[in-house]
């Protein structure tokens, strides 16, 4: 994975001759680069949550949600001589935590850290083994998201410190999926990094054991749903990123109804939804905060700077045009 992966742009369509050109406001982003489609879709979703902020407590998150990534500004790169791809290299994002644009922007930025950062822990501990663990408890009314999150977080750090717990090293992200009777389904997605012996003997811990381990630090009455999967040995954590590190809500569930989008904005205010322990901490703390860059500047050197293309949000269409550079 490279960090084309920020913006996954390579350009093998012509590009128009200029951008002044008279019907250069007829040219959509998505055609002149098929690999910048997601910003539509994105900046769709974002024009549906401006509207359900509108004229609730959040009303200042819709008026920021409105002039988020109106205009994009993009350069040319080399592709290494094959062709030219599309690099943004500015936009103004709200950084409000629910538009669909910013949580698209800030999870392709930890993805970019992690895909650098992991494969110099798996140098680091090359022996070691990784699971991927989803922790589940009952579905509960969204107006005890918080509660339930912060009841998840204590179980989890009591399990982390068990004395069987396996893991050296761990990264955790929250998601929160709508379920079907409008409950809310939080969960954890965990990388686990156990030591080398973990599959041997009696230091391995089968399903009903994780299991057990979960209710136990949950406190819970009954036995949650929990997945546990392991790394093959000599295959690479790397393909769990993608799940790993996605949205905290996917865009759909968040306009499936007004009130619960407000109510699940009211409880997650303030939530932090990745969290890193053991040794990995040291490693991917960062991927704790909020990415100061959302553009991805790491490719700026290659950009060729006489170029500038312009694409503004088009409302009516749903769709980024080109904007006529005279
Ligand atoms: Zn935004």
């Amino acid at each position: 994975m490279s960090d084309c992966a920020l913006d996954g742009t390579c350009l093998n369509t012509s590009l128009p001759s200029s951008t002044a050109t008279s019907n250069s406001a007829n040219v959509s982003l998505s055609d002149v680069s098929p690999q910048d489609k997601p910003w539509d879709k994105h900046r769709s979703f974002a024009d549906a949550v401006e509207g359900l902020y509108r004229g609730s407590e959040f009303n200042s998150y819709s008026t920021r949600i409105h002039f988020c990534s109106e205009l994009l500004h993009f350069g040319l790169v080399d592709d290494d001589g094959n062709a030219l791809k599309l690099k943004l290299r500015s936009a103004r994002f709200c950084r409000v935590r629910h538009c669909p644009v910013c949580q698209w922007r800030r999870s392709l930025m930890w993805k970019a850290k992690a895909y650098k950062i992991l494969p110099k822990i798996i140098e680091q501990y090359p022996k070691h083994r990784w699971l991927f663990l989803t922790l589940t408890q009952k579905n509960v009314p969204i107006t005890e998201l918080r509660s339930t999150l912060t009841d998840m977080n204590r179980g989890f750090q009591r399990m982390s410190q068990l004395k069987v717990f396996p893991a050296v090293g761990w990264l955790r992200s929250t998601e929160v999926t709508r379920g079907r009777d409008g409950h809310a389904h939080p969960h954890f997605h965990c990388l686990l990094m156990v030591p080398p012996g973990y599959f041997a003997g009696q230091n391995y811990i089968k399903q009903s054991g994780w299991v057990e381990m979960w209710r136990k630090s949950m406190r819970l009455d009954y036995n949650p749903v929990l997945d546990v999967q392991a790394v093959k040995q000599g295959g690479t954590p790397m393909q769990l990123i993608p799940e790993l590190l996605k949205y905290c809500t996917k865009e759909s569930d968040l306009v499936h109804s007004r009130e619960w989008f407000l109510e699940l904005t009211r409880q997650m205010n303030k939530m932090r939804s990745i969290s890193t322990g053991g040794v990995l901490k040291e490693h991917l703390k960062e991927l704790e905060n909020e990415p100061e860059d959302l553009i991805g500047k790491d490719d700026e050197a290659k950009i060729q700077d006489e170029i500038a293309l312009y694409f503004g949000w088009k409302r009516k269409d749903q769709k980024y045009r080109m904007i006529n550079s005279d």
